[in-house]
C-alpha cells in the first residue's frame, strides 16, 4: 500500500536523523570540537524527513485514506 511504503519511508527518515543526532552528541562528548560538520547532514535529514511527512498527507488527503488502512 502506498500510503505505508510512505509512512515507511517517515519512519526511516526519522531514524536516520536520530542516529545523526546522535552521532553529533556521541563526538561532542568525546571532545570533538568540529562536531558541527553534523549540521549540514542534520539539516538535510530533516528536510528529508519533513518532505516524507508532507508526501504522506497529502496521498491520504488525496484519496482519503482513514484509519481503517493497515498502517
Ligand atoms: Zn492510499
Amino acid at each position: 500500500m502506498e500510503k505505508n511504503r510512505l509512512m515507511d519511508e517517515f519512519l526511516q527518515a526519522g531514524r536516520e536523523l536520530i542516529a545523526l543526532h546522535s552521532r553529533q552528541m556521541q563526538a561532542a562528548l568525546e571532545g570533538d570540537t568540529d562536531f558541527g560538520r553534523f549540521e549540514l547532514l542534520l539539516h538535510l535529514a530533516q528536510e528529508k524527513k519533513e518532505q516524507a511527512k508532507y508526501a504522506w498527507i497529502a496521498h491520504v488527503h488525496a484519496h482519503q485514506c482513514t484509519g481503517e488502512e493497515l498502517l
